[in-house]
């Protein structure tokens, strides 16, 4: 028995922390948690889940023009973003009460409002004080926007699933998954989209042959691209009806360009500011909550885990993170988790997805020794639906033995396929041993096994 109000405080409601406090609770730990939004989180109140609803509005304007090379005619309907968005709403709210109803049952006090740190064992929620044996801190990111003039105007991933009133013309600032996807959903819903990037190619840091392919595909979508811009040029300026975007384009000529409204996705970090971490004396190292591989911060009754410590910033990995936190320290099974090969897919319009190492990551690594293998057809379906969409799928292997250090995909499904095919990678399996797995057909993913 200990002196505290709780074993253990959990400042944050989302996917990291839900998962942490459950799960302590299971093994009989006295928990509470404290969330000053929606319990949900990012993922699920603004982020993954939200996203992926709107992903899955806007295909069916191309499955509806698809059709009629299948004998389909069907007629091109009118999109209502007001009944979208409130049915998005809806689940979101559902989902709410659901997390709220998993707390309940798993007794896990829920307290409403910001948690700040009064000092390493005590935490505030407005005028109440709370002590703890142990805290964990998963209060998640929120965007980021560089300074540039006028990108006040501009709105970030979470006001686009309550947007007023649906922009006809929308820009993107920004190449990176949020950016990314959110062209290719506002394009699908029938937008005039521009993305708008400083690089080459959206998507730094994934292989090449993905950034150039979705690249590609979303250009071939109607998506218009100013790339190579530079970005210290870039301004936004507010008119009566519109918002007007100047930059300088590649070629150094001046752009001004008029949108309904502008999308800043340029980036997101750790949402530290309201935690008081100094009275904590919890160590911050580039604006990110710094701990060890199990988690703990330099106070060693202190964990932090998801995207506030800015390690691999996804919802599979905050769980993870929070999981294993709780089978460590109140299921006696220490146990740590591992923060390489971590798949992870953009829903963008192709779709992409990659597990393991870039053809770049690995040459640099490995030099002479990595060998590729690389395919690009249309698939069956696009044989009578018409229209130039190709999927891209390549897999990066190294020495005698040909082990797989990198799987990669263009095209549709590639999330589901290569969710699936992550396994090879994670088991050190060989480019053999997908070549002994015999082939389904007709299916894309046969090509993994058959290249
Ligand atoms: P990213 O860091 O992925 O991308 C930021 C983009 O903004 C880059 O293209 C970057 O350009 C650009 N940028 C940054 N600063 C400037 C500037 N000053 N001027 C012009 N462009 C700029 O951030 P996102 O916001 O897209 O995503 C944030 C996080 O959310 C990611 O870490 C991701 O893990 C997570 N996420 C995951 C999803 C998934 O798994 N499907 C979906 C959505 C989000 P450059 O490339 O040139 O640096």
């Amino acid at each position: 028995m200990t002196n505290f109000d709780y074993d253990l405080f959990v400042i944050g409601a989302g996917s990291g922390g839900l998962a942490a406090s459950k799960q302590a609770a299971a093994f009989g730990a006295k928990v509470a948690i404290a969330e000053g939004d929606l319990v949900g989180g990012t993922c699920v109140i603004r982020g993954c889940v939200p996203k992926k609803l709107m992903v899955y509005a806007s295909h069916f304007l191309h499955l509806s023009q698809e059709a009629a090379g299948y004998g389909w005619d069907i007629p091109e309907g009118e999109f209502n973003w007001d009944k979208l968005r409130d049915a998005i709403q809806a689940e979101v709210s559902r989902l709410n009460k659901l997390h709220i109803s998993f707390l309940e049952k798993t007794n896990v006090e829920l307290i409403s409002g910001f948690a700040k740190f009064v000092d390493a064992h005590t935490v505030a929620v407005g005028d109440r004080l709370f002590t703890a044996e142990r805290i964990l801190i998963a209060v998640g990111g929120e965007a980021s926007k560089p300074n540039l003039a006028g990108l006040e105007y501009a709105i970030t991933s979470k006001e686009m699933f309550l947007l007023p009133k649906f922009p006809q013309r929308f820009a993107v600032v920004g190449g990176g998954y949020i950016g990314t996807e959110f062209a290719g959903i506002m394009r699908g819903l029938g937008a005039d989209v521009t993305q708008i990037i400083r690089d080459r190619h959206i998507l730094r840091g994934f292989d090449e042959d993905v950034r150039t392919n979705v690249q590609a595909g979303m250009i071939n979508h109607g998506i218009n691209f100013y790339t190579c811009i530079d970005s210290d040029s870039f301004t936004i300026t507010k008119h009566d009806h519109a918002l007007a975007v100047n930059f300088n384009d590649a070629n150094g000529n001046k752009q001004t360009l008029e949108f309904d409204a502008v999308l800043a996705a340029t980036g997101r970090k750790p949402n530290l500011a309201p935690l008081s971490l100094e009275r904590a004396g919890i160590e911050v190292v580039n604006n990110a909550i710094a701990v060890t591989e199990d988690s703990c911060t330099n106070q060693p009754h202190i964990y932090a885990i998801g995207d506030c410590t800015d390690r691999v910033n996804l919802t599979p990995v905050a769980i993870a993170e929070g999981r294993a936190f709780a089978d460590t320290i109140y299921g006696h099974t220490p146990r740590l988790i591992s923060h390489t090969n971590i798949p992870s897919a953009v829903f963008s319009q192709p779709e992409a997805a990659s597990v393991g190492l870039s053809e770049a990551k690995a040459r640099a690594l490995y030099g002479d020794r990595v060998k590729v293998y690389k395919t690009k057809f249309r698939p069956m379906y696009y044989a009578i639906a018409g229209g130039e969409a190709k999927t891209m799928m390549k897999l990066i292997v190294i020495g005698d033995e040909e082990r797989v250090l990198g799987l990669h995909m263009v095209g549709k499904d590639a999330a589901e396929i290569i969710q699936g095919m992550s396994l090879v990678v994670t088991m050190g399996g060989c480019k053999k041993d997908l070549d002994n797995t015999m082939a389904m057909h007709p299916t894309a993913a046969e090509e993994f096994v058959t290249m």
